[in-house]
């Protein structure tokens, strides 16, 4: 949430802020703006909408600025509506700011500061820390930021500029996530790498408590009572090329089709010798045979992931799985214990609540693993163990590739538990890791023809409301599907478990209301069936989704979708796919901005 970007360098600054900050703007589009000081004073343009909407006509306006330092920032807003005047930067003549995050304790320090003579013109949070600032501000801008850190509660990214100090840019973080990237003559802050990949790939990691003074020959870093510290040059794997969008009309269609690739590129490097191997994260079969309990979690998509997890380890491993969503798990006092395996999923591993419920498992004393997908981010480097998702950059907000290969991982993790525990053989394990292995080429049949999704989405996108059923996995994966159709089409939807409907949903079905069955597990089918005829036979308008050759005739479903056959275990990872192909094409035919979807943003760092 919220995007933060900054530049000092030789270069025109405006340019490179603007087209850093598009770049993250899948973290929030509420507003945007930058702040740059031109002829030594500070000088800020923004706007509410999108980059696109307002801040570029007000740049238009503005003409050529002279500035080689500046800061900028999109904004998901948390404390104050999207307006002009809530907009970053924030600040005053001497002293402006963008921030990332959460002032827990604003309105305090705002009454502090009334007192003291200030007048706030926002609403937000983010304005005490610019006050705070000034208030604090005798010359030493390192002090300055040191006492009004100490005071401030919460989350924060911050990156500042001092009029005083007019080829500097200052950056202090306390759990929202900000880097430093080092170019050739030029530095710049991003809250993630995606920013400045067309720039450098060679950046260091901002920690809490550590303050960066930024100018166009380097860095220094210290700590918030002025000791130096020395600090470890990273360099970011990730290519420009897998942030654009590459010739695809939205990053999700793009992101829909590196799937096959991103699933390959998780799982080969996990294979030795046939089977899983967790080695490079240090878990161990003797630790697997020792979990009591197994939890998974995760926020949205990535929960939906750990219900595939939960389904395929308890069912061939025969260990109890807890999924839990972090923010319920963090303050329902759980029942977890030191022998436990806590498994955090996120793809930008910054989640403000999956954070605080690795936090809380951490202290627990249960083992750790994060499975997450961008290195080096906060969740990676605070569990015990980690194991990425080589997925590369996601943009669009909708998640698909990340939930794809945190998927993918689930299969990996259940086959390793089910040897471990001794619940499958060697022979069996190396079999189904094949099967596995099969599947990339059974997504890329997927979306070899497109048309069928794009038909099943014009039937949508005129409902008020439509359900997904399904048993077992598929109950699992209509979760995901139902999710998928809301946060881009914005057509209310359910996931039901399909033998759960008579319990009272079935109530809902009413003449031509769309209801997509996911049936692809054989031994359920039957039942499915059943289900599908009974909001058939009640007005709707069902659309299967199947392997090839399913048995399903057309007093069951209206429309079917057929896609590969897999082992049934495996069948979501394939499933998936047309699910989220129906969300994409409702969201394009309705008009809407499918990577930006309204109210949503990417990297939920607040909570
Ligand atoms: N709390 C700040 C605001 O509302 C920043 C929001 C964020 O980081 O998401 O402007």
């Amino acid at each position: 949430m919220c995007g933060i970007v900054g530049y000092t360098g030789r270069r025109e600054c405006r340019d490179i802020l603007v087209n850093s900050l598009k770049k993250l703007e899948y973290r929030g589009y509420d507003s945007a703006g930058i702040a740059v000081i031109e002829n030594g004073s500070i000088k800020t343009i923004k706007a509410k909408g999108k980059i696109s909407e307002g801040l570029e006509s007000k740049l238009a306006e503005t003409g050529k600025l002279d500035a080689v330092t500046g800061i900028g920032h999109t904004r998901w807003a948390t404390h104050g509506e999207p307006s002009d005047i809530n907009s970053h930067p924030i600040g005053n003549s001497r002293i402006t700011i963008v921030h990332n995050g959460i002032i827990e304790n604003y309105r305090k320090l705002k009454s502090f500061l009334i007192d003291k003579g200030y007048n706030f013109e926002s609403e937000t949070d983010t304005e005490t820390v610019a006050k705070l600032l000034d208030y604090y501000y005798t010359g030493n801008p390192i002090e300055a930021i040191s006492k009004a850190v100490t005071d401030i509660e919460g989350a924060y990214a911050l990156g500042i500029m001092f009029k005083d100090y007019p080829d500097m840019i200052y950056a202090v973080r306390k759990d929202s996530p900000l880097i430093v990237g080092s170019g050739n003559g030029e530095m710049f802050i991003a809250s993630d790498m995606t920013a400045l990949l067309e720039y450098t790939k060679e950046y260091y990691l901002l920690e809490t408590g550590e303050i960066a003074s930024i100018r166009a020959d380097g860095v220094s870093f210290c700590d918030l009572h002025g000791n130096k510290l020395t600090k470890q040059i990273q360099t970011a794997t990730w290519d420009v090329s897998e942030a654009e969008k590459g010739g695809f009309e939205h990053f999700m269609l793009k992101e829909i089709h590196e799937q096959p690739s991103a699933v390959k590129k998780t799982v080969s490097p996990r294979i030795k010798d046939g089977l899983p191997c967790f080695e490079e994260c240090g878990l161990t079969d003797e630790m697997l045979r020792n979990y009591h309990h197994i939890y998974i979690i995760a926020c949205g998509s990535a929960m939906h992931a750990g219900m595939i997890g939960k389904y395929i380890i308890e069912s061939l491993a025969r260990t109890p799985v807890i999924v839990d969503i972090a923010s319920e798990f963090r303050y329902r006092n759980p029942l977890l214990k030191s022998d436990d395996l806590v498994v955090i999923v996120s793809q930008s591993g910054e989640t403000a609540d999956t954070k605080a419920a690795l936090e809380l498992a951490n202290e627990v004393g249960a083992d750790t693993l994060a499975l997450v997908n961008v290195v080096g981010s906060s969740i990676a480097r605070e569990a015990k163990m980690v194991m990425y998702t080589y997925a590369g950059p996601e943009i669009s907000v909708a998640s698909t590739k990340a939930y794809m290969v945190q998927s993918a991982f689930m299969y990996l993790l259940a086959f390793r538990v089910s040897l471990a525990r001794g619940a499958i053989s060697e022979d069996e394990c190396r079999t189904l890791v094949k099967k596995l292995e099969e599947i990339p080429d059974l997504i890329s049949d997927c979306i070899s023809d497109l048309d069928p999704y794009r038909k099943a989405a014009s039937r949508l996108i005129g409902a008020d409301s439509l359900l997904y059923i399904g048993r077992g996995l598929d109950y699992a994966l209509s979760m995901e599907g139902s999710l998928k159709l809301k946060e881009i089409s914005y057509i209310h939807s359910e996931s039901y478990a399909a033998g759960e409907l008579k319990h009272g949903t079935i109530s809902l079905i009413d003449d031509g209301m769309p209801v997509i069955a996911v049936a692809t597990q054989r031994e359920l089918l039957a039942k499915t069936i059943s289900n599908m005829r009974e909001v058939k036979t009640r007005g709707a308008y069902v659309i299967a989704v199947c392997p090839k050759g399913t048995a399903i005739d057309a007093e069951s479903a209206d429309e079917i979708i057929e896609i590969p056959a897999a082992d049934d275990m495996l069948m979501p990872l394939v499933a998936v796919v047309p699910l989220q192909l129906i969300a994409y094409y409702a969201s394009v035919l309705r008009g809407n901005d499918v990577d930006k979807p309204r109210n949503l943003a990417k990297s939920v760092t607040v909570e």
